[in-house]
């Protein structure tokens, strides 16, 4: 089974294609012959959400030994519901809460698989290097990361955060990590300057001095093909539990409505689809960065524009890296086209698909974006009516899966996708309910706490307690010579 750029011929095989991460031209990788997959869909909705995920995993990246054993150690321990993903019901909507996780985010769970799979290819390949994952974080993805390659073998991470661009809790959640293989650095400066050190620390520090220290660099974001896969799980956990509860009957479609950044989470759910799980829409919902929308719509893919900070900080992006993905896949598998479309937004900041490949499009994903009013409303008014209190991530797609709804009105199921837990963004949340949310980060979790009549996660509650273990900060120059001096340290602790 050959994986392939999306934009050339160059292939890998699954373990090379999760190791590497991104292919040498700069596509992704991605599986051209994934609609004819024998899957049995079927099968897999009648399956708990551990086995699920085994059965995906063996069919899209084989080769990594016991796909069982590889779940079952990803998620021991880590989630603090049994079901990973559970389905509930407000109204006459669905919603699969994705945020159980040792982080409360819905990262926790491709994330705690990605580390196993880059520790298993390294066995397989007989690789003896260590690995060492650089992450520059702008707050959620940074403790995700931390929590997933934590004492994981022959890994390591340094995840850098900027010194006055998170959140207390956030800052409190990284810092206080206390595995013997990750370090925690402040960068002074913004998310920006760490990115940039960080992706200089990549490009600049020279190959025989890493081969000399037996390391190897690799990133954790969303773009390996290795954090996609373990997300398809959830569409199918989704359909099983609406078939428990005799919401639908075998081979009805239910649609989705998912909460959009980096496309890596709504493409699994087309993944899905093509596995044979009978998905009929994706809704993508986008807060008021709502570059996608407007592709959806028009077919434009345009950068040119205010990127916005939003309360849903995590969809506040302006390039949505797994769109190659879906570009590749619906232009009937053709490099030549996405790689000329990718030219295009690097040289003029936009590209434009055919209208055909837009209406090919269309059949499946259709775009919808929610303002910041909107969202805080939402938030109000789906505690007001269901007693359910939401994160703004998942009021996005709430409010767009009502728009979706009352212009489309389908006599289909639609599972709303719940990505964080409220206690995550206690200040935009309480602010909604009309609360005062001018105090610190740590009283307003109390104070939510009080009003909603639920308690603070273990994992957000524990942390006023924690030790602070990383205490190190650099300026953005610094980071280069910073992951040097710990590469040189760890070399000689071996
Ligand atoms: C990352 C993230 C998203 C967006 O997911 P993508 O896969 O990047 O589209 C949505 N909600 C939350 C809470 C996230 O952390």
């Amino acid at each position: 089974m050959d994986y392939q750029s999306t934009r050339s011929s160059i292939k890998a095989s699954p373990v090379e294609a999760v190791l590497k991460g991104l292919a040498p031209d700069g596509g992704l990788f991605v599986y051209p012959q994934i609609r004819d997959l024998d899957f049995d869909w079927r099968s897999c909705v009648t399956k708990d959400f551990r086995s699920q995920s085994a059965m995906i995993l063996s069919a899209l990246l084989p080769g990594f030994g016991d796909e069982s054993s590889i779940i079952e150690d990803s998620y021991r321990d880590k989630f603090g519901n049994d079901d990973i993903a559970p389905t509930v019901r407000a109204g006459s909507l669905y919603i699969t809460e994705l945020f159980h996780g040792p982080t409360s985010a819905f990262k926790d769970v491709a994330l705690s698989v990605l580390p196993r799979l880059i520790s298993h290819g390294k066995e397989m390949t007989g690789s003896s290097s260590e690995t060492v994952i650089l992450t520059a974080t702008s707050g959620d993805t940074g403790k995700a990361a931390l929590e997933g390659f934590s004492n994981v073998p022959g890994t390591r991470i340094i995840v850098f955060y900027p010194s006055e661009g998170v959140s207390a809790v956030q800052k409190a959640q990284m810092v206080t990590s206390s595995a013997e293989n990750v370090e925690v650095c402040a960068v002074k400066g913004n998310f920006d300057d760490c990115q940039t050190g960080v992706k200089k620390a990549f490009t600049t520090i020279p190959q025989d001095l890493l081969d000399s220290l037996g390391k190897e660099l690799s990133s954790a974001n969303s773009i390996n093909i290795g954090r996609l896969v373990p997300q398809i799980a959830y569409y199918f956990s989704s359909y099983s539990h609406l078939l428990a509860e005799g919401a639908i009957d075998l081979g009805d479609g239910i649609d989705f409505t998912v909460p959009t950044g980096n496309f890596g989470d709504i493409l699994a759910g087309y993944y899905a689809k093509l596995l044979g799980l009978p998905i009929d829409t994706l809704v993508c919902a986008s807060n008021s960065n709502s570059i996608l929308t407007d592709f959806l719509h028009t077919g434009v893919y345009d950068t040119h524009r205010e990127f916005l900070r939003t309360t849903s900080p995590s969809m506040d992006i302006l390039v949505s890296s797994n769109l190659e993905r879906l570009l590749y896949h619906s232009s009937g598998n053709d490099p030549e086209y996405v790689s000329a479309l990718m030219t295009s937004l690097s040289n003029n900041g936009s590209y434009i698909i055919s209208p055909e490949m837009l209406s090919a499009i269309n059949r499946t994903f259709r775009g919808y974006h929610a303002s910041e009013k909107e969202v805080a409303d939402t938030i109000g008014s789906v505690w007001k009516e269901h007693h359910y209190l939401i994160d703004p991530h998942t009021a996005v797609a709430w409010c767009c899966a009502g728009k979706y709804l009352s212009e489309n009105g389908s006599g289909r199921k639609m599972v709303v996708l719940s990505t964080a837990s409220p206690f995550k963004f206690p200040r935009a949340v309480l602010e909604a309910l009309g609360h005062d949310g001018s105090s610190d980060d740590f009283s307003l979790l109390d104070e939510l706490s009080r009003v909603s009549g639920q308690q603070i996660p273990e994992n957000l509650a524990s942390l006023r307690t924690a030790l602070v273990l990383h205490e190190d900060i650099v300026s953005p120059e610094g980071i280069r010579d910073y992951v040097i001096s710990k590469l040189k340290n760890w070399s000689k602790n071996i």
